[in-house]
């Protein structure tokens, strides 16, 4: 299937295993620099799997660099001075592992050009496989399940500073476990990860606070809930000036709170960011996020994806009640 020429493949790779093999091979035989990046907007799973996989590979006697800015409420899991600035570029013969990212495009804190070799380890079916070697697994509920199998496959020990880490990746893409991508595999490999020693109680306690100004947002955010197709579809908008000049720093999961109205096949929240807006779209029921976010210029996966639009918020609307319609209607007839 293609649209909007980005070919999606929600299937998984039968030889993964094999490509995992190679990439831990030769991470291990490298001698240069390693730089760990994940996607704009680090997620629990894409700051937490980074972390993972530095911590592991520090314990090989790497050197290691993680540019990443995590947003406030997930600075608990890096340890102080553990994250670096974004690189503007990269050290002659450089490994760059790049985590959870679809695309060169969505990459933040170095530049995916003049690197020696390229890893790709993702769980998006939009995922483009760019890179040297690319392990692309849409059947994964979170890119932290295929960090644990490289881990194992670099053969280092788990402590519970790599596991805790690894294990906010599972928890947060599926929800601590309410999503569908709840599988067995994640199940166990969460409580592998628990056993090398998480505080799970602490852990997951951890992940869900939230700044004061959160709440207020969320009380000015829900005012605007809005129901159309029938009720098909709930949408809620926050704007800068909702925001009061505090900083975006995506903790507010608040399409989380709304694709819970009964009888939503698809919610959507629109997010005002200066001279773009963010949207963040979850389905279920049949409908697709992937599809509707692909024709948006974004992408994701079918229960979750997401995209940024250029213009003003009502445009962005604008395009969203239009792609959201013609997502509604295709799975209607
Ligand atoms: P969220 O709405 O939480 O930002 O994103 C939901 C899912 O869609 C995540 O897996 C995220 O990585 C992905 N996603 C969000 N925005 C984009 C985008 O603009 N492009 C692509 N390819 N994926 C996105
Ligand atoms: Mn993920």
């Amino acid at each position: 299937m293609a649209l909007m020429s980005v070919t999606v493949d929600n299937r998984g790779d039968a030889r993964y295993g094999e490509v995992l093999a190679e990439m831990a091979r030769r991470t291990r035989a490298w001698t240069g620099p390693i730089v760990v990046v994940a996607h704009v907007d680090p997620d629990g799973d894409a700051l937490g799997s980074a972390l993972a996989l530095a911590r592991a590979l520090e314990t090989l006697g790497k050197r290691v660099t993680v540019p990443l800015t995590p947003p406030a409420y997930l600075g608990f899991l890096a340890e102080a001075g553990e994250l670096a600035p974004p690189l503007t570029s990269l050290e002659p013969g450089t490994l760059l592992f790049v985590l959870d990212a679809g695309d060169p495009g969505r990459v933040a804190g170095a530049p995916v050009q003049g690197a020696a070799a390229v890893f790709n380890i993702d769980h998006h079916g939009t995922n483009s496989r760019f890179g040297d070697l690319a392990v692309v697994e849409p059947s994964k509920a979170a890119t932290a399940v295929l960090i644990k199998e490289l881990v194992d496959a670099l053969r280092v020990d788990w402590t519970g500073a790599l596991a805790t880490p690894c294990l906010a990746g599972i928890l947060t893409d599926t929800g601590n476990f309410r999503f569908g991508n709840t599988n067995m595999e994640a199940l166990t490999t969460a409580g592998a990860l628990i056993e090398a020693g998480v505080d799970y109680g602490e852990l997951t306690d951890r992940l869900q606070w939230r700044p004061p100004g959160y709440f207020t947002l969320l009380s000015k955010v829900m005012a605007t809930v809005t129901f159309a197709e029938e009720g098909r579809l709930v949408y809620a908008k926050l704007t800068e000036e909702m925001r009061g000049g505090s900083p975006d720093d995506d903790s507010d999961d608040f399409v989380g709170v709304i694709r819970y109205a009964e009888g939503a096949m698809v919610a959507v929240l629109l997010k005002e960011r200066g001279e773009t807006v963010k949207l963040s779209v979850r389905a279920r029921a049949g409908a697709s996020a992937q599809r509707i976010c692909l024709a948006l210029g974004g992408g994701g996966h079918v229960a979750a994806a997401g995209a940024t639009v250029a213009g003003t918020l009502a445009q962005a609307e604008a395009s969203m009640l239009a792609a959201v319609a013609d997502e509604l209607r295709r799975g209607t007839t």
